[in-house]
């Protein structure tokens, strides 16, 4: 999968869902599932392992309102990286960083530690209960009309 090293001690903030956007001074027209790694410089532990993942879903020119997501302040040329889906791993494992995107096979599922099928991230099992966690997210506490919606109460 697509990975980014990320300087400590932001690489931490993302995993513990701080930090929300990530900047960059370039772009890329990449979106989906990104393998965050931590740095080995500075040297703050779990330093040069991969962490979480995200997904990488949006990218724009920094702006001021995004500092309190990023973590940072504006800079030249800066690209906001919109991140969302936090995903810790069971484990953290080393990676060795490289600039800009570069692919990692991650060893394991992220979500319960279970092989995965090569490219896969996470496995089939937690895959499909990840959708469904989303959809019933998406759809919010049931709702009249609603196919689960209890038979009987009237509101009309
Ligand atoms: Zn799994």
């Amino acid at each position: 999968m697509k990975a980014l090293s990320v300087k400590q001690p932001w690489a931490n903030m993302i995993a513990m869902g701080k930090k929300t956007i990530e900047t960059r001074t370039w772009q890329t027209s990449y979106r989906g599932p990104l393998l965050i790694c931590s740095s080995k410089v500075p040297l703050i532990e779990p330093a040069g392992k991969a962490l979480c993942i995200v997904e990488l879903y949006a990218i724009a020119p920094m702006l001021p309102e995004h500092e309190k997501a990023a973590c940072c302040e504006i800079y030249d040329g800066a690209y906001s990286w919109f991140l969302q889906g936090l995903l810790l791993l069971p484990e953290p494992f080393e990676v060795r960083g490289m600039p800009g995107l570069f692919e990692v096979e991650l060893p394991q599922c992220g979500m319960c530690g279970d092989l995965i099928p090569k490219g896969a991230y996470v496995c089939d099992k937690c895959q499909n209960e990840e959708i469904m966690r989303q959809e019933m997210e998406r759809r919010g506490p049931p709702q009249k009309g609603d196919d689960d919606w209890e038979a009987g109460c009237d509101w009309s």
